[in-house]
């Protein structure tokens, strides 16, 4: 019996509000209103305890590239715990299913990459990257070389070393963050950064920032730089055209490592299996994680270039880190369960080639809406930017953010999950959403901008 048949909403909610610590929630306004119970899902779509059916244009949390609810994966897990359910990768073991998706991961990253370090989140992931970028460092005989820039506004999870490498300030202002060793420069987000510039000049201009820290921090002190091709939770920022080929040359130019972090944008997000590949970014390193499974079970990782890990393997001692859960072999038979799905379906083309275009043209019909200033997409990665007059997109909603709080609580109540950032709402569903269901999605998306229009005049 599927345990949310077992207890009433209503009880959920209580012992939820008694014992359940959530995640990135305001606990006072849960205990108000009680938790949405998810109970089901299916494809595109999601159920709640009280029978709601809600399109889920947000993957979960950006996960479930294939959607919801794939037995072949629910079988590969089930196989795998029969046979060997856990064994740990340390000390020279290793276990087949981890094995192959290694092979598999450099099979599809670009061809200067074909190591991988398995970790259980992107979190994970960027705290490996921090440590491994001042071993590799380290190890050429540079270790003053400690200081990793990465940008405002950025996410890369909530460990120490996550949070920090992140730019969200509120973030930051608990717990003493960003720890040594991390700088931020400016974000490549046009629409609040760049007004009355063309996008391309602004692009330079962003990365141009790079280069000036790296000469104010000295090239000898510093590491690596990171970020997300496309920023996800700071709100889907998609950098000019000639951002990343700038980011790329200043990195080439002081020998600085580039990491992507492509825990969103990877496994078909943007129509190609990378973002990097996308912008045509050559990282030395790329995290990944969400999209490797689609969420089914927990699973991360850093993807190491040639360059990296000839030294991380070859010279001096070994890197003493690891996870227990590095190379869990149940993580990684859901991993290639869910990698077969999308090779099969050809997500990654259809993205590129159907149903990418097909949403990102209906998305824009957004545009004409009185309370929309900017639209914009890449591949099933997508934004709206609200605004009070579309007229004059410098003028925003104050306080930030309340606006975008109410459009997304009557998404939910018109049945599509979307989410807010600051004052724009965000999506980034399944690659295997339909035409029909893109239709529906901007149907819904519409008549939550409707509402939210209502409510504010
Ligand atoms: N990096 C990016 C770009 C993310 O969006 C996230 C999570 O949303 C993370 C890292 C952290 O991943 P996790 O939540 O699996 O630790």
């Amino acid at each position: 019996m599927l345990q949310s048949n077992l207890y009433p909403t209503a009880d959920l909610r209580a012992a939820d509000a008694r014992h359940y610590l959530h995640p990135f929630t305001d606990h006072k306004a849960l205990a108000e209103e009680g938790a949405r119970v998810i109970v089901k899902g299916d494809g595109v779509w999601l159920w709640d305890s009280e029978g709601n059916k809600l399109l889920d244009g947000m993957s979960g949390l950006w996960c479930t590239n294939v959607g919801h609810g794939r037995p072949e994966i629910a079988d590969a897990v089930h196989a795998q715990m029969g046979e060997l359910a856990f064994y740990n990768s340390f000390f020279k073991t290793t276990n087949a299913p981890a094995v192959r998706l290694a092979e598999r991961l450099a099979a599809i990253a670009p061809a200067h990459i074909n190591k991988v370090f398995f970790t259980s989140s992107g979190s994970e992931a960027n705290d490996t990257v921090l440590r491994m970028v001042r071993h590799y460092w380290a190890l050429k005989g540079q270790p003053n070389r400690q200081i990793v820039i990465a940008r405002h506004n950025a996410y890369h999870g909530s460990t120490m070393a996550g949070a920090s490498l992140g730019g969200m300030k509120p973030m930051h202002a608990q717990g003493g963050l960003p720890i040594p060793g991390i700088v931020h420069i400016r974000q490549p987000y046009w629409f609040g950064e760049g007004h009355g510039m063309a996008h391309d000049a602004f692009g330079l201009q962003a990365a141009a920032d790079l280069e000036r820290m790296i000469r104010t921090l000295g090239p000898e002190n510093v590491a690596a730089f990171i970020g997300e091709p496309i920023q996800g939770a700071g709100g889907v920022i998609i950098p000019p055209a000639t951002y990343w080929p700038e980011i790329q040359r200043i990195c080439r130019k002081y020998d600085i490592l580039l990491a992507a972090d492509e825990v969103i944008c990877g496994f078909g997000r943007t129509g190609r299996w990378f973002g990097s590949d996308y912008f045509g970014i050559e990282p030395d390193l790329m995290t990944i994680a969400k999209g490797v499974t689609s969420g089914y079970l927990p699973l991360g990782g850093v993807m190491v270039s040639d360059k990296v890990a000839d030294v991380l393997v070859n010279l001096g001692e070994e890197f003493y880190h690891g996870y227990t859960y590095s190379g869990h072999p149940t993580c990684a038979a859901a991993a290639l369960a869910n990698l077969d799905i999308i090779q099969r379906e050809g997500l990654v083309e259809r993205v590129a080639n159907d149903i990418g275009p097909y949403l990102q043209g209906r998305w824009k019909t957004l545009a004409d809406h009185p309370i929309v200033g900017e639209t914009r997409m890449v591949g099933l990665i997508g934004a709206l930017e609200l605004v009070p007059d579309p007229k004059n997109i410098s003028n925003r909603f104050t306080p930030t953010g309340a606006v975008g709080s109410i459009a997304r609580d009557y998404a939910f109540q018109t049945g599509l999950v979307m989410r807010a950032v600051r004052d724009s709402l965000i999506i980034a569903p399944p690659l295997t959403l339909t035409h029909a269901e893109a239709d529906e999605l901007v149907r819904l998306a519409r008549q939550t901008l409707d509402l939210t229009y209502e409510e504010l005049k």
